[in-house]
């Protein structure tokens, strides 16, 4: 899961990272209100990368020009993404722009410090340019991170004296939370030198997922739309995609191929929900439910290979509620003739091989 800018620098300032000062709002007309020194930066809070080159970072140099900027950005879209929140921060005097961040090393099994004097801008062209540039160093987890670590790194880095120091006590204090957050990474870019000071000027931290439980006290998660929400409550995996055909199976590997078939056969899945193993008829049901109602399904696309599911209770759910858009179904396994009778009772018909299903769906789909 990923914060938001301005919620992961309420951590960040929770752990002594130094931040600007700054307010989150919602409505243009609120902007000229906030009790913030000018010049001012307008940040857009959305969940991508590069926010500066696409327009959402803006500085201001009274509340008139905030506000005027404010309404431009809120409401508009950077990325992809519509802006429903900007934190308002007082414009840093940026003298250099470093780059510092802990990152999941799956490879290596342990958290990974990666810094550069070439901040600010994107980390991946700077390692693609000058790889000589980026100081990389591996913690081990047994001894942890510490401030002789981090001054070895502020050294190769070229930094001397107290900002040395400073720089040392800001990437222990990343390492801290990285670790008590559960972070696959916490990165600051740029960490900027302003006035002989550190600033954290911007900030990204990713949650890994499966810490959940117990990260309870972290903002509700954003990137998850509602039904995948629905979905999980209900203990169906259940992700959105953006075309146009609905796809339920049972098991990860045979959703995974039948998105493969659907894609290959042209099409789009417009989402994708896995029944899992021993799925009831309730469950089919409920997945039927999820899965359509997202808007813009054309068709939908059930693939069912019975195994401790049973292609009756799958049917039974199915014909009970028979879905509002073509459906194309394959359905084979555990008691496929009753399945079948179930299902041409309502008057509805099942293939057995994945394939055709597949190009049936995808021809539904285009209105065939
Ligand atoms: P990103 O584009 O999504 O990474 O957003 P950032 O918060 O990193 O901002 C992008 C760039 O805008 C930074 O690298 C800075 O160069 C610039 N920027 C952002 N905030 C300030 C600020 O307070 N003062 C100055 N001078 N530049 C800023
Ligand atoms: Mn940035």
């Amino acid at each position: 899961m990923r914060l938001h800018e301005y919620q992961a620098k309420e951590l960040f300032a929770r752990y002594g990272i130094p931040v600007q000062r700054g307010v989150v709002v919602e409505r243009a007309e609120d902007v000229p209100r906030v009790d913030l020194r000018y010049p001012v930066v307008l940040k857009a809070q959305v969940l991508v990368g590069g926010r500066g080159k696409a327009g959402g970072i803006q500085l201001a140099h009274t509340p008139e020009e905030a506000r005027e900027k404010a309404t431009r950005i809120l409401g508009s879209q950077i990325r992809g993404e519509r802006v429903r929140r900007l934190l308002v921060v007082e414009a840093a005097a940026i003298e250099r722009e470093y780059y510092l961040a802990f990152v999941v090393d799956r490879t290596a099994r342990c958290l990974t410090l990666v810094a550069s004097a070439e901040g600010g801008v994107d980390i991946e062209e700077v390692a693609r340019r000058s790889p000589e540039r980026i100081v990389k160093l591996p913690v081990d987890p047994a001894l942890g991170f510490h401030p002789f670590h981090a001054r070895g790194v502020a050294r190769r880095l070229g930094l001397a004296g107290a900002l040395l120091g400073q720089f040392a006590e800001v990437a222990c204090a990343l390492y801290r939370l990285a670790c008590e957050r559960d972070a696959e990474l916490a990165e600051i870019n740029p960490l900027a030198l302003c006035q002989g000071r550190w600033l954290a000027v911007d900030a990204k931290l990713v949650v890994d997922d499966n810490a959940r439980p117990r990260q309870q006290d972290l903002p509700a998660d954003e990137e998850t739309t509602e039904l995948e929400r629905l979905a999980r409550e209900y203990d169906l995996s259940y992700v959105e995609l953006d075309g146009d055909i609905a796809i339920i199976g049972n098991g990860a590997g045979l959703v995974m191929s039948t998105l493969d078939m659907v894609a290959h056969f042209g099409g789009r899945p417009a989402n994708f929900l896995d029944v899992g193993g021993g799925a009831s008829t309730e469950a089919m049901r409920r997945a039927l439910d999820i899965v359509l109602r997202k808007p813009g399904v054309q068709a939908l696309f059930i693939n069912i290979f019975g195994g401790i599911t049973r292609c009756d209770d799958v049917a039974r759910a199915i014909a009970s509620s028979p879905p509002p858009v073509p459906t194309s179904i394959r359905l084979t396994g555990t008691n496929e003739e009753e399945g079948r009778r179930i299902l041409e009772a309502a008057g509805i018909f099942a293939f057995t091989d994945p394939e055709e299903a597949a190009r049936r769906a995808v021809a539904l789909a285009r209105g065939g």
